[in-house]
């Protein structure tokens, strides 16, 4: 198989998969420990909408049937929420999709692809994939630096991918300095702002001062996609669907490398119950936003810096190489996620849990850092 394999896409060859939060299952095998509490995926404490769930269990009698390849009804009531046109949206399994698709769309190996440096892991690997040379551009406080990405724009440089708020540092753009950015940036610059956690700090509660709507600005930059998913805040995450926003022609580019039926009936169904339940959606963000302040509480109560965050999520500083720390809190049965890999080796991420989890992960960090 050796000539076979040294056939493999230069870009696959050095690449390292995405590499996800530790299953409960696994910790429980590996570490003989009962009851885990894993805060290490973004994952929504309160579960999803009952009333997703009741459309997903409603949609299982017809699973037979291929879903509609178009998800019209969702795409509806996707551009009603957002006061867009329905041909804006694109749908994707889970919104890592639409970021692959604008990556096969735009970025070849001749390309420049930007992101800041402690964003999303996702990016880099995309890019390696395509070939293309990833530029990870600086950070100013842990987030992203807009004057510096726009100075690191070259003739070469294909896609920008922001995350607006940024897993895994928290931080957020205002509106106005990211409008700034799109009116410096020339046309032919893909930009995508990635907006995972745009349910969470597109709400006063959260804190998020200056976080914009930019539901409605790809009329004003034609360069423009910007993605969500169901995945956070809508609980969803394991039915795997979420979109894109962009001009109908950048719509319709993505409609040609999008594989068939990629989202599936039950996650179609789900999601647009989802989109219904105004009542969850609010009981999970102002949840999250006494979450956010309990932790900061705690981290206080322990002298722990943390990284101010919009997100469900929070980067603690733990004031020593994170590795131990991380494998000791695996040890008292929590999973949080290690960000060495994001150039942060003496932080670690945790994800804001119910009141009672974010007490257990308080406790839990003030047994490990006694020791
Ligand atoms: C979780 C996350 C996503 C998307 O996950 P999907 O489940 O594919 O929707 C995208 N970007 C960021 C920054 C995330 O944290």
């Amino acid at each position: 198989m050796t000539e076979l394999l040294s056939r493999v896409n230069p870009g696959v060859r050095g690449l390292q998969p995405y590499q996800p939060g530790k299953p409960i299952d696994e910790l429980e095998r590996e570490y003989g420990v009962k009851d885990a509490l894993k805060l290490a995926s973004n994952e929504n404490p309160l579960g999803p909408s009952p009333l997703a769930l009741e459309a997903a269990r409603h949609a299982l009698g017809e699973v037979w049937l291929y879903p509609d390849g178009n998800g019209f009804r969702l795409k509806r009531k996707i551009a009603a929420r957002h006061g867009v046109p329905m041909e804006w949206i694109t749908l994707g399994s889970g919104s890592s999709e639409p970021l692959d698709f604008v990556v096969r769309l735009f970025v070849s190996p001749q390309s420049e692809v930007l992101f800041s440096a402690h964003s999303f892991a996702l990016y880099p690997i995309l890019t390696q994939m395509a070939g293309a040379r990833g530029i990870a551009v600086p950070a100013r406080s842990w987030g992203c630096d807009l004057e510096a990405m726009l100075a690191a724009v070259t003739e070469r440089t294909a896609v920008i991918f922001i995350a607006n708020p940024n897993n895994p540092t928290g931080t957020w753009l205002e509106g106005a300095s990211l409008e700034a950015f799109l009116r410096q940036l020339p046309e032919r610059v893909m930009v995508v702002i990635d907006e995972a956690y745009f349910e969470y700090a597109n709400h006063p509660a959260t804190g998020a001062e200056g976080y914009p709507d930019t539901s409605g600005w790809v009329a004003r930059y034609p360069n423009l996609v910007v993605t969500r998913t169901f995945s956070k805040c809508y609980g969803l995450a394991g039915l795997r669907v979420g979109y894109a926003i962009s001009r109908p022609e950048v719509a319709e580019l993505m409609n040609r490398v999008r594989p068939p039926f990629n989202v599936s009936s039950v996650a179609l169904a789900a999601a647009e119950a989802a989109l219904e339940d105004e009542e969850h959606r609010r009981r999970s963000v102002e949840s999250n936003a006494a979450g956010l302040e309990q932790l900061a509480a705690g981290f206080r109560r322990l002298g722990l810096e943390h990284i101010p965050s919009a997100g469900n999520f929070i980067c603690v500083e733990v004031g020593r190489d994170a590795a131990p720390v991380y494998e000791a809190l695996l040890r008292e049965g929590v999973i949080v996620r290690p960000v060495a890999n994001y150039g942060m080796p003496r932080h670690l991420r945790i994800t804001v849990g119910k009141p009672e989890h974010n007490d257990i992960i308080i406790s839990s960090l003030e047994k490990v850092l006694q020791r």
